[in-house]
């Protein structure tokens, strides 16, 4: 078997998106004017990113055995992402975010884990042979803790390819392991506030978030800022870098971070002669191209859709 490009270990969650002309009160019952189902989850959201910039990807998951598995399952599909190693999950239901959208654009989210929590230590080491082969192996925070050290630590022990953990959503109560295991730790800015106590509002300030994260071990770490770019350090070199994003009229801005991290473990797995500079202002543009179009997973660029030199 050929080795994976980029293998993630992570969730699927579907989006089930009322629109109603304002948020219901309490006990209410309201008359929505639109439903949107959506395909999401930062695991497989990251996995499509890659997938669609021509990266070899899969994903190491959970579903529920429901008809919002199925359908994710058919999804995966759609996209030529093997879904040898998805289980399905018996007396659990597929992860879902259950999202009120009102007029006014304010909302209400309940986010259900579901089967991603089930996600598990023997899940992860029956993929043992791609997580040690693939040339990236990306991990984020909505499965659980347990699966994602193990994969990471499978990972850290071949001494091959390269390891990414988006530490997200933030937990104020993570492992240090996954400070210390990771090759790179990537987080946006709410997040680095959260791990490092440094509010955010200028790149100097993720500077200073930097270097509190290297000092808690992390080895090379990327602070995403939205419209201001990224900013990046690594241990032993005082040169931070802040990479620009280019100027663009954003229409949604869902799953930014995730496009972002799908294109750098593109660049990673396919480019690896690039510097980590280049690599980052490639991944900065590919999630600017995302935002100026609506929804998550479709919002990312196909391979034919980015131009030739961010490629
Ligand atoms: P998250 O989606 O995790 O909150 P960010 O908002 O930091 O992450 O976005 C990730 C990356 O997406 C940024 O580093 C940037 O490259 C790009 N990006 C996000 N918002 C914009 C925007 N309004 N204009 C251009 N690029 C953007």
């Amino acid at each position: 078997m050929d080795a994976y490009d980029v293998v993630v270990v992570g969730s699927c969650m579907i989006d089930l998106i009322c629109y109603a002309p304002r948020l219901p009160r309490n006990g209410e019952t309201l008359y929505g004017t639109n439903f949107v189902m959506g395909f999401g989850g930062k695991g497989c959201n990251q996995c499509v990113s890659a997938k669609k910039l021509g990266a070899n990807a899969t994903i190491i998951a959970r579903l529920g055995n429901d008809s919002f598995g199925q359908n994710y399952f058919n999804k995966l599909k759609e996209y030529e992402i093997s879904t040898k190693y998805i289980s399905i999950t018996d007396g659990t239901p597929s992860g879902m975010a259950q999202i009120t959208v009102s007029e006014s654009g304010e909302n209400h989210i309940i986010i259900v884990p579901g089967a991603n929590k089930q996600l598990n230590e023997s899940d992860v080491l029956k993929a043992t042979e791609v997580i040690e082969t693939c040339k990236v192996l990306m991990c984020q925070l909505e499965v659980s803790e347990n699966a994602t050290l193990k994969a990471l630590q499978v990972k850290s022990n071949s001494k091959k390819g390269i390891s990414i953990l988006n530490a997200s959503p933030a937990n104020i109560k993570m492992n240090p392991l996954l400070f210390t295991l990771p090759d790179i730790f990537c987080v946006n800015e709410t997040e680095a506030e959260i791990y490092t106590n440094v509010k955010i509002n200028e790149q100097q300030h993720a500077v200073d978030a930097i270097k509190i994260l290297l000092l808690k071990g992390c080895k090379k770490v990327i602070i995403t800022l939205g419209e201001k770019g990224s900013v990046y350090g690594e241990k032993g070199n005082s040169n931070f870098i802040c990479v620009p994003v280019l100027k663009v009229n954003a229409i949604d801005t869902t799953g930014a971070g995730d496009a972002f991290l799908g294109a750098l473990s593109y660049f990673l797995s396919k480019h690896s002669k690039l510097d980590m500079e280049e690599m980052i202002k490639r991944a900065n543009n590919i999630a600017a191209l995302s935002v100026q179009k609506l929804g998550t997973q479709e919002s990312f660029p196909i391979y034919y859709e980015v131009p030739k030199h961010l490629l």
